[in-house]
């Protein structure tokens, strides 16, 4: 889950604290126990991930070998893969990972591995490139059942949620503040959390901020935490508070304007696709008609 300001998405993928690059994230895949690399590892389970008897290509000297390879033929070679599937290979060992996360090539790979499969634009620059990847081109699952989905990604959320459950686990702001044991506590969290907003059978979007309900509570929880630090005396806990709170709000900024952006491609890009279904049917129709006039006649022969 993406809760996280973009420090802590990185400390909990790399354990290590710091301002967020991209080229960082190579580290960052690797450990952490909280939820948000359990969810990434996830979808890192893949067959070549976990196998037992490593394929060739996942053994540390065939990937030596492999990177041995003129730049050129590496570049050919990878720029054939799904997103999804680099993103896997960035997360099979260090090699791999140092030169599709940190590589000068690295940025032109991915641009190119994502125009193949489908120009989806570039995440915000406080998300990891595999966990935006990993968001866009992940299973048709939804987040909140786990069942089959179709619906699309939420830009903001970088979840894919079906129907239903937008309208069960999404929560509108003015109700969550109206029913909030503790209003100063709500209010102060849910600036802290990326919004999306309610969206109709005909995908238009209905006014009001809705939250996500795992971010509320998992946001909860960290205030709470910093709260209870501060109340104990801890040194340097409020500055904590501060410095976290300023994270988040900065984070959240900046993927609500990089969702509305996205949001504007993905409007585009469904403008284009009806206008070429327009005329492809258009061109379709009277080679149709030529085909049953012709069988109707050859019925009468
Ligand atoms: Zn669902």
């Amino acid at each position: 889950m993406l809760s996280t300001t973009p420090s802590e998405l990185e400390a909990n993928q790399s354990g290590s604290s710091g301002t967020v690059t991209r080229t960082n994230e190579g580290a960052s895949e690797a450990a952490s126990g909280s939820n948000e690399s359990a969810r990434f590892r996830k979808y890192a389970s893949t067959p070549l991930a976990d196998a037992k008897h490593p394929t060739a290509i996942a053994s540390p000297l065939s990937c030596i070998r492999l990177l041995a390879f003129p730049m050129d033929i590496i570049y050919e070679i990878f720029g054939q893969l799904y997103p999804l599937d680099l993103a896997n290979l960035a997360q099979t060992n260090r090699a791999f990972r140092a030169f599709l996360l940190e590589s000068p090539q690295s940025d032109g790979l991915w641009k190119t591995v994502k125009v193949v499969a489908g120009e989806t634009p570039d995440g915000p620059l406080c998300v990891p490139q595999v966990a935006w990847v990993r968001a866009m081109y992940c299973e048709y699952e939804c987040a909140g059942c786990g069942q089959y989905s179709r619906d699309e990604v939420d830009f903001v959320l970088l979840r894919r949620i079906c129907f239903e459950c937008r309208w069960t686990r999404l929560l509108h702001h003015d109700w969550l503040i109206s029913k909030s044991e503790h209003p100063i506590l709500s209010a102060l969290v849910l600036q802290l959390i990326p919004y999306t907003s309610m969206r109709t059978l005909s995908g238009s979007d209905i006014p009001g901020k809705r939250y996500w309900e795992p971010e509320i509570a998992a946001t909860t929880a960290k205030v709470l935490k910093y709260w209870e630090d501060i109340e104990a005396g801890k040194p340097g806990a409020t500055e904590a508070l501060d410095q976290y709170k300023e994270e988040r709000v900065q984070y959240t900024r900046a993927i609500i304007e990089h969702g509305a952006t996205c949001k504007e491609w993905l409007r585009i890009r469904k403008k284009e696709e009806q206008a070429l279904r327009a005329t492809q049917y258009k061109r379709c129709v009277p080679m149709v008609a030529r085909v049953v006039k012709f069988r109707i006649s050859d019925c009468f022969w």
